[in-house]
């Protein structure tokens, strides 16, 4: 059998190329090398790391937020085996979902590593050593990314002492202490599910923000909740050590700017310093693609490798690694292998911290419209100043709005607060269609809603607010 494509790795990226490709008449295949599909995402990444927020932020509202809505309940007993029950039935509702997706779409899967033998042929080694060789036109390379370590520090990860995401999502007890190593969105957010069923957090971050490229105002204001919400921050921190010993394992970091070390202890360590592409096994290089200076398969604007038939798309190419930015390069890759003219906009995809408050963000941040030289007006209103939050005692945060000084274009948007990732969506939508603050602040928005922060915050980049 010789297939029209043959995609390796089925996470967002992969899964999504496959279905589509699929749906527009293309017969397919891919490889995983998993025994389920879904990828880092569905596995162990935004799936079940929801699961924990959502669960872990019930059992602490049970605690601590329904007294003052003239709700008496005893303290909470957490059930940390079912929370973890919960989470895998979710895991394998959605791996599952995506197995019957391939079959109602007739893709062919094969289970094992692929490895690109050359351009049209890929070998797939299973578990037990048994090697089969598919043929395919076209060949997509969706591998996604791994954990990466700490530049300059061997770190040896156990998951269950040290732990990368994937063993944060399956601890067996909830730590007394916990280190938090890099203040980016998968170590807050994870956390945050540990600190919230009662494991006193400490990050340490190298940079002098948390949340990396996320808009200024929004780290700040988010670093204060999580203070308030007892989680210790420590910026501009660079850690120089870390190995098991004393309670558990032992951290030590010094001051960026130099200064004297410190080491603190905890029960667990998480190592949450970003992800880096995956591709080991894959025989790119006897294959002759191309990687980017940090490792990521080189590709062009329509997602070509420098190997004729061989695409790549998701984690494992430039761009922020997010689920939806793989989904979406694969239904663009799909439509042009199918003779179509895919397409993604860059400049308009959302990224949400799924933590309470939610932080969301679309398009520039502030820093960004600086560093460029564009003129631009900013619009921001507080939850504080808006109806339904106040109901809900859910006034934390805020909506900022940034828009083109002379056109009046909506450049970016940053939310702070109770569903901001839900609200982001009508900024986006707005950005994909080229509206303007006006255009967003005239839009009629249903009262009581948090959305209209969204509103007054247009009206506030465009003109005045109402409601401040
Ligand atoms: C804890 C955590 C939380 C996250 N939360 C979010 C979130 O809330 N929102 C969000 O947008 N993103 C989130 N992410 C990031 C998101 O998971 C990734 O951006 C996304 O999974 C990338 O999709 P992908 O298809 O490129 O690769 P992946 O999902 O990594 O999938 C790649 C697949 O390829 C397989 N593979 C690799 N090499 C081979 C080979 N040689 N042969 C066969 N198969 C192979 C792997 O087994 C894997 O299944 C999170 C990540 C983590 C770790």
């Amino acid at each position: 059998m010789s297939y029209d494509v043959i995609v390796i790795g089925t996470g967002p990226g992969g899964y999504v190329a496959a279905i589509k490709a699929a749906q527009l008449g293309l017969k397919v295949a891919v490889v995983e090398k998993r025994a389920t599909f879904g990828g880092t995402c569905l596995n162990v990444g935004c799936i079940p790391s929801k699961a924990l927020l959502h669960a872990s932020e019930m059992f602490h509202q049970a605690g601590h937020g329904m007294d003052a809505l003239g709700i008496e309940v005893a303290a909470p007993k957490l059930n940390l085996d079912k929370m973890m029950a919960h989470k895998d039935a979710t895991v394998k509702s959605n791996v599952d979902g995506v197995a019957f997706l391939f079959k109602k779409n007739k893709i062919d899967s094969f289970i094992g590593t692929g490895k690109i033998v050359s351009a049209g042929k890929v070998s797939v080694t299973a578990e037990d050593g048994k090697v089969q060789e598919i043929e395919g036109k076209n060949i997509v390379i969706a591998t996604g990314s791994d954990v990466a370590g700490i530049p300059g520090v061997k770190v040896d990860i156990d998951e269950k002492v040290i732990v990368s995401s994937t063993g944060a999502i399956a601890l067996d007890k909830v730590p007394e202490t916990m280190i938090v190593v890099g203040g980016g969105v998968i170590g807050l957010e994870l956390g945050s599910v540990w600190s919230r069923l009662g494991a006193k957090v400490t990050v340490i971050e190298y940079l002098d923000k948390i949340l990396g490229a996320m808009d200024g105002d929004v780290s700040k204001q988010f670093q204060r909740m999580l203070a308030k919400q007892g989680v210790d921050i420590n910026l501009s921190s660079k850690v120089t050590g870390v190995e098991k010993g004393g309670k558990g394992a032992k951290v030590t970091f010094e001051p960026v700017a130099g200064g004297a070390a410190v080491t603190v202890e905890a029960d667990v360590v998480l190592i949450s310093t970003g992800r880096i592409p995956y591709t080991a096994g894959l025989g790119l290089e006897e294959a002759g693609v191309a990687l980017d200076n940090r490792g990521r398969v080189e590709i062009d604007g329509h997602f070509r490798t420098n190997v004729a038939g061989i695409y790549a798309i998701g984690d494992v190419v430039k761009g922020p690694m997010l689920a939806h930015k793989a989904e979406d390069e694969g239904v663009a890759l799909a439509e042009i292998l199918a003779g179509q003219h895919g397409h993604v906009n860059y400049d308009v995809i959302p990224s949400v911290v799924y933590t309470q408050p939610e932080v969301a963000s679309v398009g520039k941040t502030e820093e960004e419209l600086k560093a460029a030289g564009v003129a631009y007006k900013v619009g921001k209103f507080p939850f504080t100043a808006n109806g339904r939050a106040r109901a809900m005692l859910a006034t934390d945060g805020f909506v900022k709005i940034l828009s083109d000084k002379t056109t009046d274009r909506v450049l970016g948007g940053h939310i702070v607060g109770f569903g901001a990732g839900e609200m982001i969506h009508e900024i986006a939508v707005l950005m994909e269609f080229g509206g303007s603050a006006e255009d967003l602040g005239r839009t009629c928005h249903a009262h009581p809603t948090m959305s209209e922060a969204v509103k007054e915050a247009a009206l506030a980049a465009f003109f005045k607010p109402i409601h401040m």
